[in-house]
Order: C-alpha cells, then sequence, then structure tokens
C-alpha cells in the first residue's frame, strides 16, 4: 500500500482555499482532502509537511506540440517521452497531444503513435505529464489565417478524412480545431461531435456571422484567441467578436507576453470571465531548451530570446511554459484561486475530465503541484508519482 499525507501550508482546490491543508493520496488517488488537523495519519504513511508551500492541481494543456526537443508528431516512444517528461517540470501533469499540417498519412503514423503511446504510459513513464488525448489542429483551416501551417497541406474540411484519423487515433481525439467558414465545415463538425470531440474554432477568417452559425452548430471552443483569426474592428468583428460575446464558448489564451498584449489579454478575461478562459502554451519542441533551430512537426523554426518563428519570420508556437503563464496572468491583478482555474478546472472541464483532473478533490487523480512564493513549482505528483526535478 503505497500511501503519503501531504501537509502544506495552503491549498488551492482551485476554486476554495484551504488554510493549512492536508492531502491524502493512496494508489495514486486522492482519498481525502482538508484541514490537516482533520485528517488521520494512516499507519505505514509517509507525511510530507512543507508550510511554505501552495498545493495546486496539476496544470492541463490541451494545446501544446512538443517539449524537450521533440514534436509530438514524431510519433514515437521517444519523443513522447521527451516531451511529457519535460513539461511535468513545470507543473503539467496531462496534456492533449497536438498535431500540426501535415500529409494526411504522416498525420496518422503520428496519431497512432501517440495512441500506443498512451495506452502503455502508466506502465512506462508514470512520473511524467499523462497524454489525456489529442487535439487535432489543420489540416481544415483557412489558408488566409493558417499562419505556420504548411500550406501544401491544407485541407477543405472533409468527413472522411476525419473518420481516418479519429481511427489512427483509436478513441483518444478530444478536440478538432477548424475554420467553420470553409466549404464542408459543417459535416465534418457534425462528425466531430457524433464521436464526442470538441469542436474549436481556429485559423479561421470566418466573420461574425459564420463564427455565430458554427456556435450555433455546437463549436463551443476557440484556440489561440486572436492569433491566426480575421481580426477585429468595430464594423466587421469576425470570429473574435463571435468568441467574445459568446458565453458558451471558452478562449485559449498564449499568456507569454508575445502573442498577444497585455490589453487584449484584460479584454478577453474582462469579456469571458474566469470560467471562460483557458490558458494555454502552444509548446514546441523548443520548449525547455536553449535558442536555435528546432522542428514544428516537418518545418524548421528559430527560437531567438526564447520566441519561436518560421523562416517567414511569423510566430511559430512558443516556448512558453503553463507554470510562466500563471505568473504572467498573476501579474495581470488576478488573484490566485482564478488564475489557477484557467489553467487547471477549465481546460479539464472543456475536454470532460473534470472528476479527476485539474481538482484538488476526493475521488481525483493525485495530480499535485506544489508552488513556492514565487509561483515556481517545487515539486509536482502525477498519478501520486513524484517527478524528478533538476536541482
Ligand atoms: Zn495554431
Amino acid at each position: 500500500m503505497n500511501t503519503t499525507l501531504l501537509h502544506i501550508g495552503r491549498a488551492f482546490t482551485p476554486t476554495k482555499e484551504i488554510a493549512d491543508a492536508g492531502i491524502l493520496i493512496r494508489e495514486g488517488v486522492i482519498e481525502a482532502i482538508g484541514p490537516r488537523e482533520a485528517l488521520q495519519l494512516p499507519a505505514g504513511a509517509q507525511e510530507i509537511h512543507d508550510a511554505e508551500a501552495t498545493a495546486v492541481p496539476g496544470f492541463v494543456d490541451v494545446h501544446i506540440h512538443g517539449a524537450g526537443g521533440h514534436d509530438v508528431m514524431e510519433g514515437t516512444g521517444e519523443a513522447l517521452r521527451a516531451v511529457s517528461g519535460t513539461v511535468a517540470r513545470h507543473g503539467t501533469t496531462s496534456f492533449l497531444a497536438t498535431t500540426v499540417t501535415a500529409n494526411p498519412e504522416e498525420t496518422c503514423r503520428s496519431v497512432e503513435g501517440i495512441a500506443r503511446y498512451r495506452a502503455r504510459q502508466h506502465e512506462t513513464d508514470a512520473a511524467h505529464a499523462e497524454v489525456l488525448g489529442i487535439h487535432f489542429e489543420g489540416p481544415f483551416i483557412s489558408p488566409a489565417r493558417r499562419g505556420v501551417h504548411p500550406p501544401e497541406w491544407l485541407k477543405l474540411p472533409s468527413a472522411e478524412l476525419l473518420e481516418k484519423f479519429l481511427a489512427a487515433a483509436r478513441g483518444a481525439g478530444r478536440i478538432l480545431t477548424l475554420a467553420p467558414e470553409l466549404l464542408g465545415a459543417v459535416p465534418c463538425m457534425d462528425a466531430a461531435r457524433k464521436a464526442g470531440l470538441v469542436v474549436a474554432m481556429g485559423h479561421t477568417d470566418a466573420t461574425y456571422e459564420q463564427a455565430r452559425a458554427a456556435i450555433a452548430r455546437g463549436a463551443r471552443h476557440a484556440v489561440h484567441v486572436y492569433n491566426a483569426m480575421r481580426p477585429f474592428s468595430h464594423r466587421d468583428t469576425g470570429v473574435i467578436g463571435a468568441v467574445l460575446t459568446a458565453p458558451e464558448v471558452t478562449a485559449e489564451l498564449i499568456a507569454d507576453g508575445v502573442h498577444v498584449d497585455e490589453a487584449a489579454m484584460k479584454l478577453l478575461l474582462q469579456a469571458k470571465g474566469v470560467e471562460r478562459v483557458i490558458l494555454v502554451s502552444d509548446g514546441t519542441s523548443a520548449t525547455g531548451m536553449p535558442d536555435g533551430k528546432y522542428m514544428l512537426g516537418s518545418f524548421e523554426v528559430t527560437v531567438s530570446g526564447g520566441v519561436c518563428r518560421n523562416a517567414e519570420g511569423k510566430l511559430a508556437g512558443s516556448t512558453l511554459t503553463l507554470d510562466r503563464a500563471l505568473r504572467n496572468i498573476v501579474a495581470l491583478g488576478l488573484p490566485l484561486a482564478d488564475a489557477l482555474r484557467m489553467l487547471t478546472l477549465n481546460p479539464a472541464t472543456l475536454v470532460g475530465v473534470e472528476f479527476k483532473k485539474g481538482v484538488l478533490r476526493a475521488g481525483a487523480d493525485a495530480d499535485v503541484v506544489l508552488l513556492d512564493a514565487g509561483l515556481h513549482v517545487t515539486r509536482v505528483w502525477t498519478r501520486g508519482i513524484e517527478a524528478k526535478l533538476p536541482a
């Protein structure tokens, strides 16, 4: 029996703050949480005490392409091990492996590899961040807003091609990002929803009316809001106007201070509220690595000063980690509990795993992060297994 009692200065569930908290972990699951004095230390259990730390749920990243020198599109155990191990050191305990537009055959191979790794991960890499599933970003996106997605592999939305991707994913598909204004988007969105995926708008040139129609058809999420979208203007508000004003739609934000300026971040937070913003990394293989040249899917990106660009100089994902996103959002003046839910409870709810991820409560997976006073990660457990952090 593997039982640990964490006795921590305070904990955020994240919606509730518990002072002098106890978290009892048994066999990878939170058995009980509350004030330490209300909990018994079971016989044989180990107690870990840190009066200075703050315990929070492990971060959930629904949009990440790579880290630690590897991209999820490589689809190998080695690549996924590098990604999941790197992000765990920054507090991310589960994530959606996110594809980038590529040759569809290659996408299928990558997705098969991710599904294979996911099925065995608990045996091989238990201390790493858990691969919850797959976020398909591309190829059904707008050539006008493709960002760095390779133009030669963009496709009009196709329910048929989506079925191929989903078959390769063997039940691991979670989010489909598409541009809803494209021909074929409606049957593709319907097929995605039928398969249980969240439909997200992204890399889109949709007008306000087109985005509204997509929301009426079931689109519920918008990826890296402001980036790779038709720009907002007061007489042509576009997809951003629709996202900002539709309470049923959640909005991703890359809070690295490079992708979105501070006032635009504040506007998004005020319009959507703390329950509808989801912090994502959009991280690439360069995450956790020194400046240099890296691969994003099948193309090269250059990282300078931590900013990732392709050969045309366009922003190409980020090197952001979610612990840094948290610090950036808190620096805007948000209460810690509000900032925390944007990278724990909100993303977990989006993909329907809020009963076990992104939350500290009895019955949830023991995905726990300890933060110091400066909100730097000091210890991380994924399903009760502690990650090794560099000294
Ligand atoms: Zn993107």
